[in-house]
């Protein structure tokens, strides 16, 4: 190589030095090495590059052709060579045939028409035509010293050079910085045009001999297309490309902005003062103009930008642009959140892959790389019909593949990547990789979205597989007491915020492989493998954690659960049952108050059945009429007078008789029948009393009491005040009359709503009674709260009394209670004398009980209102 270069420019020196002796020789010689190392380079190409080749080798060898014909011909011939002669044929033959060429190399190297780069260097050439056109061809064309063909041969020099430009220019528009052998072609063919014009110009003006100083630049020329045939990167001339361009747009458009103003600049320079004004404003308009247009462009550009950078920004998919060997160029920002990764590019996507996958995606880069044409190949052309050119570009190939990737917290998520190659795309230049989270999908299905828990879908399959594989422990239900009350008094942010809590709590007290679900609304499960006792020590752990306090912003909140436990039973198969499993013993658990866990047993599973059983038979009692109230009488203890009466509810059922409230009353309440039916008592007790009192029976002082019993479950009904105030205006009841008796537990359970609604009730005029006090915890706080008219002492306390003096004890700081905070008391349940006496003694100002009055059906009720009105005074 070192000698080649050496040769070469010992050649340019004796040129320069002696031109007129060794210049033609020199020129010689290298024009026929141009065509002999154009013909050596393309001597393993195939198919359409070998033809460009030969195209090219056969311009250059007609070029040589011509040197060696012009320069010999005073040699062998012994006279001046003629002009038009031989060898202006064989120059002018060099135009075509290296345009032919360059076309065809163009239409290898770009994969589609390049509109942009077609109609830039039409642009340009006009340009240079203009000039080429002022300064030689018409010159030439009108010169009389030639004759017709002479003229005609000489214009066609001009003309061959702008075909030259033309085809030089277009060939820099299909730009590729990366391979030098473009680049030097591109100069070859530069100084080539360089040299001609020179040639041309000297020759007009008469200045031009053979052998001149200036044929050094065909010199030049003829070593850089030496060059380019012995580069390296020959062959990369025939490589497809898309359209990058070399410069920059702006560099570009200053381009197209040169050459256009070339007409203008050459008319202002042989116009007459008049035409120079117009001349120099248009040129300076088209400035103007050009100006204008680069800021629109710019305008475009920086709109699409932003609309790019915002789709990015805001897309949850993973995008990334990486190099063939897999480097990272460039992250979107949900990319980097997922994977956990800086947005700064570098590394490889492969240190995040599973490195069991990882030879896949190099196999997935490789496959969605280009399909490199084969240049040596196939000794057939493939056969290309006509008119089967793309008329849009054609979409780049996508391959999908799935890998595993480690993401931010370090575990592996399953991805699924579309690699799609766009590294022929100038604003890409690399592979876009696209890619959504499957397990996100999987996700969706399977999972809560508040809690990112398991949710019940996924919970039942899990137990499924449990069921099938004997890996099995328990499920643990928890149903939250004391949540509805914080959603509806906090709102629902409020909720959420412990409904998230309660999980992440849950979810860290569990051993590996123990799955933790949130079923909806409140309900949260933990099914998990261990058993021996884990289970209940779980159940215990969970209230613990659940009973500390949940911060919202200020306020501090806490939940109890109810938990039911469903252990492993043989015989199991089905999900559902154990669901239903422990859903029962959680139910059993709320019943015995809150922050409890209950285990199933059979038992639970029989009670639920006759519940069942009942409350079918409940509807149909309802839509028969089977339902009936019955009236126990109260009285006031120290006058003995009739105070009211208490509406017991009893159901006569066709097969069965009488059946007693304590045994439906609990299935409709389950199941809410219960506010259908509390609301029928409500009414038909008020209705009652209304009658009384129309037909002249109530003769009382202060007016008849009617009680009714009001269970937890109407407290929550939102229609309750509403129904009272209709079935008040209905009757026209004075609303005291009405006593509503609630108990305890109705209350506390859900101390937010009864609160509100008892306040409400109380506004409106009716009496409200504790019922059942002192079966339970009973708490003074509550009877503060509810601001409650009266204090039914439970029957059990009742039951007691004469014999046992703690239970006086009990009893009678009840009714000193009462009386401090002016609530009326009720002893209930009086069955002998005794204990009437000793409550009447205890200050106890109301009673009920078998001894006073057994509960009565209406016509008994009314009779006994007859009866007194007979022998009351008024
Ligand atoms: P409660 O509200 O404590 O009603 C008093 C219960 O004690 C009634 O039983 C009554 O018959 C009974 N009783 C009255 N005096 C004596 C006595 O001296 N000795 C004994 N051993 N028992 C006496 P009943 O009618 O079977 O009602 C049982 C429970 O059913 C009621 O207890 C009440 O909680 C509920 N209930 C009854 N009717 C209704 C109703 O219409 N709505 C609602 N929600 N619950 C009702
Ligand atoms: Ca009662
Ligand atoms: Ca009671």
């Amino acid at each position: 190589m070192r000698w080649i270069v050496g040769a070469y420019l010992a050649l340019v020196l004796l040129h320069l030095a002696r031109p007129d002796e060794y210049g033609p020789v020199i020129n010689s010689v290298l024009a026929t090495l141009t065509a002999i190392a154009m013909a050596w380079a393309g001597r393993t190409l195939r198919g359409t590059p070998r033809r460009a080749v030969w195209l090219m080798t056969a311009a250059l060898a007609s070029n040589a052709a011509a040197d060696i014909v012009l320069n010999g011909w005073p040699t062998f011939v012994g006279t001046d060579p003629p002009y038009p002669g031989p060898a202006d044929a064989l120059y002018l033959a060099f135009y075509p045939l290296m345009a032919a060429g360059i076309v065809t190399l163009i239409a290898l190297g770009s994969r589609t028409r390049d509109r942009a780069a077609v109609l830039d260097a039409t642009i340009v050439t006009v340009g240079a035509g203009v000039v080429l056109w002022t300064f030689l061809i018409v010159p030439y064309a009108t010169d009389s010293e030639l004759g017709l063909l002479g003229r005609m041969v000489s214009a066609a020099y001009p003309v061959g050079d702008l075909v030259l430009v033309a085809f030089t220019v277009r060939l820099g528009l299909l730009g590729d910085r990366r391979r030098p052998a473009l680049r030097l072609l591109i100069a070859a063919l530069g100084t080539m045009f360089v040299a001609d014009v020179a040639y041309l110009w000297n020759e007009l003006q008469g200045t031009y001999s053979v052998g001149a100083p200036l044929d050094v630049l065909y010199v030049l020329s003829y070593g850089l297309f030496i060059w380019t045939a012995l580069h390296p990167s020959f062959v990369e001339l025939f490589e497809r490309t898309e359209a990058r361009p070399t410069t920059t747009r702006w560099g570009r458009l200053a381009m197209l902005t040169g050459a256009t103003l070339l007409g203008p600049g050459v008319a202002a320079l042989d116009a007459d003062s008049s035409m120079l004004v117009p001349i120099c404003a248009s040129a300076v308009m088209f400035l103007l103009v050009m100006a204008r247009v680069g800021g629109l462009m710019r305008a475009v550009e920086r709109s699409n930008e932003r609309r790019f950078e915002s789709l990015v920004r805001h897309a949850s998919d993973i995008l990334m642009v990486i190099d063939a060997d897999g480097t990272l160029r460039y992250l979107g920002p949900s990319t980097a959140r997922v994977l956990g990764l800086d947005t700064t590019p570098g590394g490889r996507l492969h240190d995040h892959v599973h490195p069991d996958d990882a030879p896949l995606l190099t196999a997935v880069l490789a496959d969605a790389g280009p399909a490199t044409e084969p240049l040596t190949e196939p000794e057939v052309e493939p056969e290309v019909e006509p008119g089967a050119e793309p008329l849009t570009e054609p979409v780049a190939a996508a391959a999908q593949v799935e890998l595993r990737v480690r993401d931010a917290c370090g575990n592996w998520r399953a991805i699924e990547f579309t690699v799609t190659d766009l590294s022929d795309d100038p604003d890409v230049g690399g592979f876009v990789v696209n890619g959504h989270d499957i397990h996100d999908l999987r996700r969706l299905a399977s999972y809560d979205q508040l809690t990112g828990l398991y949710n019940r879908a996924e919970l039942t399959s899990r137990i499924r597989q449990r069921l099938a594989d004997g890996s099995w422990g328990a499920l643990l239900l928890y149903d939250l007491d004391g949540f509805k009350e914080i959603n509806d008094s906090l709102g629902h942010a409020a909720g959420d915020t412990v409904l998230e809590e309660v999980g992440r709590r849950l979810r860290s007290l569990v051993r590996r492989g123990d799955v933790v679900a949130r079923l909806g609304g409140d309900e949260f499960a933990i099914l998990t493998a261990s058993g021996d006792g884990f289970p209940t020590v779980l159940a215990e752990r969970s209230l613990d954690v659940l009973a500390r306090p949940i911060v919202l912003g200020e306020l501090s909140v806490s939940v109890d659960a109810s938990i039911g436990i469903a252990p492993y039973r043989s015989g199991l198969t089905d999900p559902h049952e154990v669901l239903r499993d422990a859903d029962l013993a959680m139910y059993a658990a709320k019943a015995a108050g809150r922050g409890r866990a209950i285990t199933y047993d059979d038992s639970m599973g029989e009670r639920v059945q006759r519940h069942l059983e009942l409350r079918a038979a409940l509807e149909v009692a309802l839509a028969e009429d089977q339902l009936r109230l019955v009236y126990q009488p109260v009285f006031r203890l120290a006058t003995g007078e009739l105070d009211g009466f208490e509406a017991l509810l009893r159901w006569r059922h066709p097969t069965r008789g009488w059946i007693a409230p304590a045994e439906f009353i609990p299935a409709a309440e389950e199941s809410n029948q219960i506010v259908t039916i509390g609301r029928w008592v409500l009414e038909r007790a008020a209705r009652q009393l209304a009658e009384w009192r129309d037909t002249g029976l109530d003769r009382s002082d202060r007016g008849l009491m009617m009680a009714v019993n009001l269970s937890p479950r109407q407290l929550a009904d939102t229609n309750l005040t509403a129904d009272v105030r209709r079935i008040l205006a209905d009757t026209a009841l004075d609303p005291s009359s009405i006593c509503l008796e609630i108990t305890e537990g109705a209350v506390v359970d859900n101390a937010a709503v009864a609160s509100r609604v008892l306040a409400e009730l109380r506004a409106m005029g009716l009496q409200l009674a504790i019922d059942d006090y002192g079966s339970g915890n009973a708490s003074i706080n509550y009877l503060r709260q509810f601001q409650v008219n009266k204090l039914k002492i439970d029957r059990s306390l009742t039951e007691d009394l004469g014999d046992d003096d703690s239970d006086r004890a009990i009893v009678r700081s009840i009714i000193e209670l009462a009386s401090a905070l002016g609530l009326e008391t009720v002893g209930e349940g009086i069955e002998t004398e005794q204990q009437r006496r000793a409550l009447a003694e205890l200050g106890c100002t109301i009673g009920q009980g078998f001894l006073l009055g057994m509960p009565l059906a209406v016509d008994d009720a009314t009779a006994l209102l007859g009866r007194l009105a007979r022998t009351s005074p008024i």
